[in-house]
This record gives C-alpha cells, sequence and structure tokens, in this order.
C-alpha cells in the first residue's frame, strides 16, 4: 500500500481506537482528560504525540482485567506474563483480536518465507505465555503444517525435527543454538535436515548470533518481534532481505522517543520504541512505553514493502547497565562473544557492587576439547576484545563445556548481584 494511503486507513484506525478506549477504560479517560485532549481534537497523525503515554506498571496496577475495553463475556482468550517483579500482567483478546493476530503471524511467517504446505516445528512455549499459540494460529492460518512441540525435550524436539521433516523452526535463538549443540553431542547433524528458515524472537540477539545460527543449523535466521502488551509475536517480522523488521503500520502506530525527554528522535536515530494498537479491542494501548530501544527507517526495501522498518533491538532500556558511565546492553557484549575461536555462544553476565561502582563479570565456556591450560590466555583475549569494542573492562571467567546454564525458552543473560534498592 502506498504510504499515503496506509497514513489515511492508520488516521481512520486511530479514531476508532481512541473512542474505544476513551469510552471503556477509565484509566484511558482519566489521562485523556487530565492533558486535554478528547479523541474528537485529534484531527490528524501528528496530534498522536499530545496524547498520554501507557507504561507496563500501569496494567500491574490494574490487575487483572481494569484495562480491558470489553467485559470478560466478550473476551475469548487471556495471556499472562510472569512478573518477575509483583504480579504478573494479564492480557486479553476479543475472538476479532484473535482472528487479527493469527492474519499478522501468518503474515509475519510469509515474510521470513514460509510458505502453505510447509511443515513448522513450533518450539515456542505454549500456556499463559503468548509465543506458542500466537505462532501456531498464524502457522495454520498461512496453512502449513503445524507441529505444537513447546520447549524442553530437546533431544525428542531434534528426532522430530528430522523424522517429520520440518521447515520451518519458531524458537528463541538461545534455545536454537541449544539444540544444536545437543544435536551435535548426538551426531545428528541438523544441517542435513529439511530446515530452511528460522523464525527467532522473545529475546534481543545480535547479527553475530544470527551468523552462529545460520552455520550451526544451515537456515535461514529471520528475526520477529512482539509483546503481549501489544498482541504478542508478529508486531514485525524480517523479510528475507534481513535488513531490519517491517512493522505492521495498518494493525500498530510506532514512534522512536528519546527516553529522556520524551521527544521524536529523527528518523534513523536510537531512541525508545513507543507503540500504539490501531484494531485491538479488548486491550486498546495508548503510546505504549516498550523500553525497546532501537532505530526505524521509512526507506523503501529490496523486497517491496512500503512497512517501515524497525532496525534491530538493542536492547531494553530496564537491561540496559551503566558501568563507568557507560551504557552497555548485553548484545553489545554478545557480538565480541560469539563465534570467538575457543569458546562456546553460550554466555552470561553477572553484575555486582564494588564499593560505589558497578562490575561486570563474563562467564564464558570454553569449547569442548580446549586444554585448560589455554583458559588464562582464552580469558585475557577476551577482555581485552570486549574493553576496545564496547569500552568497558570486565574480569573474565572460562567455564568448563555445559557449565553455563542452557534457555529451553527466553535465557537468562545477566545475573544483577547489586542489592536492590
Ligand atoms: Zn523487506
Amino acid at each position: 500500500m502506498p504510504r499515503e494511503a496506509l497514513e489515511a486507513l492508520q488516521f481512520a484506525r486511530l479514531r476508532t481506537t481512541l473512542r474505544n478506549a476513551h469510552d471503556n477504560v477509565a484509566l484511558h479517560r482519566k489521562r485523556m482528560e487530565e492533558s486535554g485532549v478528547v479523541p474528537e481534537e485529534v484531527r490528524t497523525l501528528d496530534d498522536l504525540r499530545r496524547l498520554p503515554f501507557t507504561y507496563k506498571s500501569d496494567l500491574r496496577d490494574s490487575y487483572p482485567f481494569g484495562m480491558f475495553a470489553r467485559p470478560l463475556n466478550a473476551v475469548a482468550r487471556i495471556h499472562a506474563s510472569s512478573g518477575t517483579t509483583g504480579k504478573a500482567t494479564v492480557v486479553g483478546y476479543t475472538r476479532e483480536d484473535i482472528q487479527n493476530w493469527a492474519d499478522l503471524m501468518a503474515r509475519s511467517l510469509h515474510s521470513a518465507g514460509a510458505r502453505a504446505g510447509d511443515v513448522i516445528h513450533n518450539a515456542y512455549g505454549y500456556g499463559l505465555f503468548t509465543g506458542g499459540l500466537g505462532a501456531h494460529y498464524g502457522a495454520e492460518r498461512l496453512g502449513a503444517t503445524v507441529v505444537p512441540m513447546s520447549g524442553g525435550s530437546t533431544e525428542r524436539q531434534i528426532a522430530l525435527i528430522m523424522d517429520l521433516g520440518a521447515n520451518i523452526l519458531c524458537a528463541t535463538p538461545s534455545y536454537a543454538l541449544a539444540m544444536a549443540e545437543v544435536a551435535e553431542q548426538q551426531g545428528v547433524d541438523l544441517r542435513k535436515s529439511q530446515l530452511r528458515v528460522g523464525v527467532f524472537g522473545a529475546e534481543p540477539w545480535s547479527n553475530a548470533m544470527r551468523c552462529e545460527i545460520e552455520e550451526r543449523l544451515a537456515v535461514k535466521a529471520i528475526d520477529i518481534y512482539g509483546l503481549s502488551e501489544i498482541m504478542g509475536p508478529g508486531v514485525a517480522c524480517e523479510c528475507p532481505a534481513q535488513a531490519g523488521l517491517h512493522g505492521w503500520e495498518d494493525h500498530f502506530l510506532f514512534e522512536v522517543l528519546d527516553p529522556e525527554t520524551q521527544a521524536p528522535v529523527p528518523e534513523g536515530d536510537a531512541g525508545e520504541l513507543v507503540i500504539t494498537t490501531l484494531t485491538k479491542q479488548a486491550l486498546p494501548m495508548l503510546r505504549y512505553r516498550t523500553r525497546d530501544i532501537t532505530r526505524v527507517t521509512t526507506a523503501p526495501c529490496d523486497c517491496g514493502r512500503t512497512h517501515l522498518r524497525i532496525l534491530r533491538i538493542t536492547g531494553r532500556s530496564d537491561d540496559m547497565l551503566i558501568i563507568r558511565g557507560v551504557n552497555v546492553y548485553p548484545s553489545q557484549i554478545e557480538s565480541v562473544l560469539v563465534g570467538r575461536a575457543m569458546i562456546s555462544p553460550h554466555y552470561q553476565l553477572v553484575v555486582e557492587r564494588r564499593g560505589t561502582l558497578d562490575h561486570v563479570t563474563i562467564e564464558v565456556e570454553a569449547q569442548c576439547g580446549v586444554d585448560a591450560e589455554a583458559f588464562p590466555a582464552i580469558a585475557r583475549d577476551v577482555a581485552r576484545h570486549v574493553k576496545s569494542m564496547v569500552g568497558i573492562s570486565t574480569d573474565v571467567v572460562v567455564k568448563l563445556p555445559g557449565e553455563i546454564p542452557r534457555s529451553q525458552g527466553k535465557a537468562v543473560r545477566v545475573r544483577d548481584l547489586r542489592p536492590k534498592e
């Protein structure tokens, strides 16, 4: 769709969304009244900037159903994300919301290179987490054959990928690597499977990780993005050009703002991704602060799609570490670690407070067969590269093969041992 027509569609849908949020959700109505903007006064897409923000804490504070714009008997499905701090975040969908989600997830899978008739092995967790069912409904809508595997039972996953002839793998990138490792230990060559494309998301990952996965699984590794507060997986997805994730702008409005000043940043500059839903009925979301740091471009893509592209998510502002004044995302350190000789792509960062300063220890793992006498030299080499490429001094500990915990879903990259404030 030409961008002009797309913007006209966005504006019409924004009007409907504002009416829904204002009339049916007390919190949105109160915030709009406080900021002096009622739905009728929003006359252009730019007026969006006058609307108040919504935060994850709003969902927690209105637990469980306070932000629903529909009574529970009109809600067909509930999902929830586990709260590491306090209560879970509960989200709801009408039947039409689920249809739209299936459409967008089918569109994402197609953009990744999946087609009707493919066998899609879905290793995203099923249950309250949106990953499993989100991918499942999209794969069915696409006309594919779904294997609803969920996470865990890694040896069985590998056997089924080989035996059922899976063409597409849906998983977190860290779990895909864990699968590759177990397959190698079992003497199974996943490179010889029917797998063609991997659709990887639910955690930030680096380009180095992409190369590693593409090499070890012999797939095209495609990045997919989503969050349960907005919908679940399928908010944005890469195309075969692998040059950013197309954000599905007929269903969402994307802004990139300076997280401090909240002013829009120029196109192409880094900032916090802020999303407004345009078609959600049960849980309309206005200017949701995702905390994800990224850049966007509306420049034409080689694939011909006109939807803007979200460049790789660098990390979440919540995960950002400030080490002696330097802002660091775990994915920056990952870029240095993954693919380096003699170490495996599994790692953890341990953050501690030493005196008044934060300190990072990087735990890496030696590859099988590397002599322990080489560990000190490996540690020095990793520390030197992190210093020169990321700009921080770290301690590096080299562990034995298999000592770093393997992910079966979202990887735990940071162990934060700093005292809680
Ligand atoms: Zn494209």
